[in-house]
């Protein structure tokens, strides 16, 4: 699985153009097809994807280009899990924040439970992408509990990124940087 850009053109002339690497053992990877039709809940509503497959000319092994909306395993648009653990951090409870997202409220409370569990391995990993990007930046300050930290480094990767590429959706860049892991069972890739 690799995690890549949304507009389907310019990953398709990547694809083509061998410009996108295996994520097992970084040859080149060419077109092979799609992987099987998906629905991604989304703010303005469902959004039905049929994500392109890829095939390594090194290793020979298959990736689903999975696009940068969407994290492995959910079937919600990732800025919308983002608002969800951004309100967590701020201290709604999860009952809230499902309302306020017209999302079920187990759904929710799946994703911060998911997060939280996570919250040490995606605060190192985000914070290795920070330094890789940006190696003058500053010691990250204690941000007062583990996910506050998690999405205080999530926060500053984001913004090393932007920095370097120019802008983009804070939750996509950080769905690209964790691989579309951020709440896999794994760490993220
Ligand atoms: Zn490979």
């Amino acid at each position: 699985m690799l995690s890549v850009c949304a507009e389907e053109a310019r990953v398709e002339a990547e694809l083509v153009g061998g410009l996108l690497s295996c994520p097992s053992c970084r040859g080149v990877l060419g077109p092979w097809g799609r992987a099987r039709e998906r629905v991604l809940r989304c703010s303005w509503g469902d959004r039905l994807l049929r994500p392109r497959r890829a095939r390594c000319r090194g290793c020979l092994g298959t990736h689903v280009l999975l696009p940068d909306l969407c994290l492995l395993r959910r079937q919600d648009e990732v800025s919308v899990i983002g608002q969800a653990i951004e309100a967590k951090v701020a201290g709604v409870a999860y009952r809230r924040i499902a309302v306020r997202l017209g999302v079920h409220a187990d759904t929710v409370r799946g994703w911060l439970r998911r997060f939280c569990e996570r919250a040490g391995v995606v605060r190192a990993h985000f914070t290795r992408w920070a330094v890789a990007l940006d190696p003058e930046i500053g010691p990250m300050l204690p941000a007062g509990s583990g996910i506050a930290d998690a999405l205080e480094a999530i926060a500053v990767a984001v913004r090393a990124w932007v920095l370097r590429f120019g802008p983009g959706d804070p939750w996509r860049i950080a769905c690209r940087l964790s691989g579309g892991g951020l709440l896999a069972t794994r760490a993220p890739a």
